[in-house]
C-alpha cells in the first residue's frame, strides 16, 4: 500500500513541474493549438478503470471543468484503497489546457503517457500492478510537497495571484 502511494506521488511530482513551469509537457503544443483553433474536436475522455479517484485533476483544473462525482458503488482497488469518486469533464468549461492530463499520475484523462493526440490514443491499457515493479526514487520532503498540491486546492489558487 505504501509503495502504491509512493508511485502515485512520484507520477504527480513529475507532472507538477509541468503544471508550475509549463515545461516538458506531455501534450504537444501543435495538438493543443489545432484544438484551440477548432481544427480538431476533442472528446470528453476519462479512463474510469485506470482512474483511482484521487481528485488531483479537479484540483488543478483552472476553470473548474472537472467535477468529482460519487460512484454508486465504491470500488476497492486494493487493500486499504477504495475509489469512491471519478471525474466528470464539463466540455463547456474546458479550455483544453490539458493540465489535468499532464497532472494525472495515471494518465487517466484524455489519453495515455507519451506525446499523444487525445482523439487517437484508443483505449488506455494500464496495469497498475506493474507500476509497482518500477523503482521509486523520491525524497520524503518532495513527497510532502506534492501531497500539499494533491490535498489543498488553495495552493494552486494562490500561485495564480
Ligand atoms: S483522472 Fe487521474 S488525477 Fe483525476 S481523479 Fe483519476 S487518477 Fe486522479
Ligand atoms: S483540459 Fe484544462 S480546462 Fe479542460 S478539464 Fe483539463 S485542466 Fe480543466
Amino acid at each position: 500500500m505504501k509503495d502504491f502511494i509512493r508511485i502515485i506521488l512520484e507520477g504527480a511530482y513529475i507532472n507538477i513541474k509541468r503544471i508550475i513551469f509549463a515545461a516538458d509537457r506531455v501534450t504537444d503544443m501543435e495538438i493543443r493549438n489545432s484544438i484551440l483553433e477548432g481544427r480538431v474536436k476533442p472528446k470528453d475522455k476519462v479512463a474510469e478503470i485506470s482512474c483511482i479517484g484521487c481528485a488531483g485533476c479537479s484540483n488543478v483544473c483552472p476553470t473548474q471543468a472537472v467535477e468529482m462525482k460519487d460512484l454508486e458503488e465504491p470500488i476497492e482497488l486494493m487493500e486499504g484503497l477504495v475509489k469512491t469518486q471519478i471525474p466528470v469533464l464539463n466540455s463547456e468549461k474546458c479550455v483544453y489546457c490539458y493540465y489535468c492530463h499532464d497532472f494525472c499520475p495515471l494518465y487517466a484523462l484524455f489519453g495515455e503517457a507519451g506525446t499523444i493526440h487525445p482523439n487517437d490514443v484508443g483505449k488506455v491499457d494500464l496495469e497498475v500492478e506493474k507500476l509497482l515493479d518500477k523503482p521509486v526514487k523520491i525524497s520524503e520532503d518532495k513527497l510532502a510537497f506534492i501531497n500539499q498540491y494533491l490535498s489543498d486546492k488553495s495552493i494552486i489558487e494562490k500561485k495564480k495571484t
